[in-house]
């Protein structure tokens, strides 16, 4: 097998296309020296040698060695310099690159091939030694920390003491011989701390690097990662041979990271930072505060620090035609990493770069403008789940803002939660179901689970482009990064900043939009969509199949749900409709009455309520279907607990207290969502459907008599199982529609349909549907009931699964495609074949989950119905499921 690719020099053996052999970072670095634009050469070795390395019990495959240094003799030609060479050394950064990019999950070693004897040689070639002697520094302590597993924070220390004995502030405060008297240390603290000294071999430190690399593959860090963002371990990790160039080498020479459009609102303005005289990760490590690229930026934010733009025109003249070449070659937005070298640009990585939602839907429809992509690229590229980021709470515009520090919007979006310092904290805290922010110096991929955990994020070191602010951003988490007035003391649990001192506990709100920390609690509002978004999801609507609509009952939610593009309601949920204030009684009366006639009277009380809502509801919705599920769940969720509660019945109805808490008593049940609900109700007790259709059909009466407009009720049976409970119940829905088309004078045409929620309804689906004029799936109870899992108690142990890996979701988030999939397939076949025109959707949780709703195109579903707020999540689900 080919286990080594070549780049550099205007060619490369590899090409963008090429990720799942070469990773992310080597197919770019190849596609980049197939364009010609300047990259350092240097060789991929592929994710095959990482999947041999662990099948071979951590050894490579035996003619990998041949082939590096067959690939390392190609770097010495084109650079002239060799690896080794005591004279003029060539020196290498060993950078991992898996598939998917996982940011910061595995370290880099930079500048390797350093030794007590090669330093000395670079410090004559470059005519620099406290160049070269800050690079042995940096590789050192790199490699210590990736290669020999050593503590970071040890050799920060000793830097950290050096500077303070000889009064410097600054790492470029330093010479020559303070960094020669730092490796000294640090060479020093290894020899102490492994029994071994620093390896002076480069080729010993070369294959130790790229053993790293692999060996990172299955660290928790990059699994937790993975098992985050659903990548499989089988992808492996690809190691990238890279010549360095230096950013190090002085005042000409800078290291920066840019985005060809910025992240965070989408403008089309090329944004990032850069150091002068710095190297590597310093930028995004947030040692000093780094510079704008462009003017425009650096005025924009205020920094008296001047920008590559007017510090090296020509360097950044070719960063700009780059950037822009890129953009145009991808035709996406680019990610890039880069470094000047006396002047001369080098570009070290490019990928697709992240982004916000906002500032994904601002790009998606200024390229379809600019020509760049089509309107169908446009809605692929959008990820449906993070439109959840837009619709995100941002503070009320008149809210008052008691400011306690200030720092960089980097990720957009306010949240409020009390303060945590640690990731281990934030996660224990959120576990009991408190809100939290993530406050910390700066994070590190350590911290991926208390970001997860926390509402939002402040640190107080970092750029737009630091670990936290990529991190938040991806996760579409608030994040205000780099406030650096604020002193975190994370031993006594407080920060301050400007002489107010908040302790661990206190509540604080971020605004990741301003770059704002405030006091306390802060009143929020839901966001303004753009045009943006509007003209995205037009052309989504245009794409998909199935059609979108909500589950709600209330007018608030139905409002809601219009304006975000429902059409129509797929489940309104006539119980929810029961716990008002000033009905639960009524409710309670009917459900402990005793005799059909007590019911009746108590059915009486709830009659006109019921009306009114439904009224309400076929105005707000008018024009659109409205599906309404007659009563559900078990009766006892309704019943009185209290004393208090039974004495507002007992007085209502004027019966004693003691009977009620027998009739109570009698219907308690072991197992009540199998039991006594849904259907079943009305079989033992017609009369409360009867209530609720007669409900509908007036309200249907009345609104069409005041609109002029048709009203088309959907009336839905929920638990069917049998086609005789469906019968049942139709011919008493028919005729409480023939009565009230009787009395009024106004058949309203109306539809009778079915929930599909039991195995044996979605078995029997041909001739349920005989009677059933539409199917709805309601996927929470009919993943309980395929499952046999309770869906409330299951979250108890499903953690323990999820964790083992013995499921890969939680199935009543995500559908279980394999089983309760199956069953619904064959629900829709048969059910088609019991009635042509049968209309079918679903109204589960899993109507607003993308994968889920993926899967219901894939098997001819009409329509997902999902909450209001997910409406615009199903909508450009639906369209790329059509795609
Ligand atoms: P990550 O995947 O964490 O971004 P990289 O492999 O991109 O790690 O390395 C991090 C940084 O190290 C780069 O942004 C770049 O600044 C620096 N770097 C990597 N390789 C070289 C090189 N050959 N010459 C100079 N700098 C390099
Ligand atoms: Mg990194
Ligand atoms: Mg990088």
């Amino acid at each position: 097998a080919k286990w080594v690719y070549t780049f550099g020099d205007g060619a490369a053996e590899g090409a963008a296309d090429m990720k799942a052999l070469l990773g992310g970072k080597g197919a770019n670095l190849a596609e980049m020296s197939n364009l010609g634009i300047p990259v350092p050469p240097g060789f991929t070795i592929t994710t095959e040698v990482c999947t041999a390395f662990y099948a071979g019990g951590r050894s490579y495959p035996a003619d990998l060695a041949p082939s590096v240094d067959a690939a390392l003799a190609r770097m010495a030609r084109i650079t002239g310099k060799t690896f080794g060479d005591e004279r003029d050394p060539l020196l290498v950064s060993v950078r991992s690159g898996a598939r998917a990019s996982m940011p910061g999950m595995m370290d880099t070693v930079l500048n390797l091939g350093l030794n007590d004897v090669t330093v000395e040689a670079l410090a004559r070639v470059a005519g620099d030694a406290r160049f070269a002697w800050d690079s042995y520094r940096r590789f050192i302590q790199m490699y210590a920390n990736v290669v020999l597993d050593l503590e970071h924070h040890e050799f920060e220390e000793i830097l950290e003491d050096y500077k303070e004995h000889h009064g410097f502030v600054l790492d470029t405060d330093l010479g020559a011989d303070d960094w020669k008297a730092v490796v000294a240390d640090y060479k020093k603290l290894i020899e102490r701390e492994l029994d071994k000294p620093f390896p002076q071999d480069p080729r010993e430190q070369l294959w130790g690097a790229i053993g790293a690399v692999f060996g990172s593959w299955m660290n928790a860090r990059a699994i937790t990662y993975r098992r985050l963002h659903d990548i499989p371990e089988s992808w492996g990790t690809a190691v990238n041979v890279q010549a360095m160039v230096f950013g190090n080498m002085g005042e000409t020479s800078a290291t920066g990271v840019a985005f060809s459009r910025n992240p965070s609102t989408g403008e089309k303005a090329l944004y990032g930072e850069f150091l002068i005289n710095a190297q590597g990760e310093d930028v995004v490590a947030g040692i000093r505060t780094p510079q704008n690229i462009t003017e425009a930026a650096r005025l924009l934010a205020s920094s008296d620090k001047p920008s590559l733009e007017t510090e090296m025109p020509a360097a950044f003249a070719e960063f700009v035609a780059i950037c822009d070449r890129l953009e145009r070659h991808y035709r996406d937005m680019q990610d890039v990493e880069f470094t000047v070298e006396r002047g001369k640009l080098w570009m070290l990585q490019c990928r697709i770069g992240k982004r916000t939602t906002k500032a994904a839907l601002k790009m998606a429809v200024d390229m379809v403008a600019e020509g760049l992509i089509e309107r169908h690229e446009a809605v692929r590229r959008i990820d449906p789940a993070g439109l959840d980021q837009l619709l995100h709470p941002t503070i009320a515009p008149d809210a008052q803002r008691r400011i306690f520090a200030s720092g960089l919007p980097a990720s957009p979006g306010a949240a409020s939660g009390e303060i945590v310092f640690t990731s281990e904290e934030a996660e224990a805290v959120a576990q009991s179901g408190r809100k939290v922010i993530l406050v910390r110096v700066e994070t590190s991929p350590e911290d991926i689970h208390g970001m997860h955990a926390a509402q939002g994020i402040l640190t107080t070191r970092g750029g737009m482009t630091s670990h936290a602010a990529v991190v938040a951003r991806g996760m579409g988490k608030p994040c205000v990064s780099g406030a650096g007035s604020i002193r975190i003391d994370y031993t006594a649990g407080t920060m301050s900043a400007e002489g107010v001192v908040l302790r661990r506990g206190d509540r604080i709100t971020i605004d990741g939009g301003a770059g704002q920390v405030l006091l306390g609690d802060v009143p929020m509002q839901r966001p303004e969509l753009s045009g943006d978004f509007a003209a995205l999801m037009e052309w989504a609507d245009a794409i998909r199949r199935m059609k979108v609509r909500a589950n709600a009952e209330t007018p608030a939610d139905a409002r809601v749900a219009r304006g975000f593009g429902a059409e129509g309601i797929g489940l309104c949920r006539t119980e929810h409709m029961f716990f008002d204030e000033g009905r639960i009684v009524a409710v309670r009366e009917m459900i402990l009455a005793d005799t059909e006639n007590e019911r009746r009277e108590a059915l009486a009380k709830l009659l006109p309520m019921q009306r009114a809502d439904f009224v309400e509801l076929f105005e707000i919705m008018r024009g659109l279907p409205v599906t309404i599920r007659l009563l559900d769940p078990p009766l006892h969720e309704f019943l009185p607990k209290t004393d208090s509660e039974i004495a507002d019945v007992s007085a209502a109805m004027g019966v004693p207290a003691a009977r009620l808490r027998d009739r109570a008593e009698a219907l308690h049940e072991f197992n009540p969502m199998l039991g006594h609900r849904g259907c079943r109700l009305a079989v033992s007790f017609p009369e409360i459907y009867e209530m609720q259709c007669r409900a509908i059909f007036e309200a249907a009466v009345a609104v069409g008599r005041k609109s002029g407009e048709t009203i088309v009720a959907e009336v839905m049976v929920p638990l069917v199982g049998l086609k005789s409970e469906l019968d049942w119940v139709k011919a008493r829905i028919d005729a409480v529609a023939a009565a009230v088309a009787k009395e009024t004078g106004v058949a309203v045409p109306y539809h009778v349909g079915t929930m599909i929620e039991l195995p044996r309804a979605a078995i029997v689906a041909a001739s349920i549907a005989e009677s059933a004029e539409f199917f709805s799936f309601g996927t929470n109870d009919l993943t309980q009931t395929t499952f046999g899992l309770s869906r409330d108690d299951a979250s108890k142990f499903l953690g323990a699964y999820l964790k083992g890996g013995l499921v890969e979701h939680d199935p009543f988030t995500t559908l279980d495609t394999e089983g309760v999939g199956a069953l619904m397939d064959i629900a829709v076949e048969r059910g088609r074949k019991g009635r042509a025109d049968l209309k079918i959707g679903i109204c589960g949780e899993h109507g607003g989950d993308p994968a889920s709703i993926r899967f219901c195109e894939t098997i001819g579903l009409d329509y997902v119905s999902c909450s209001p707020f997910r409406v615009p999540i199903a909508r450009l689900a639906a369209a790329q499921a059509a795609l």
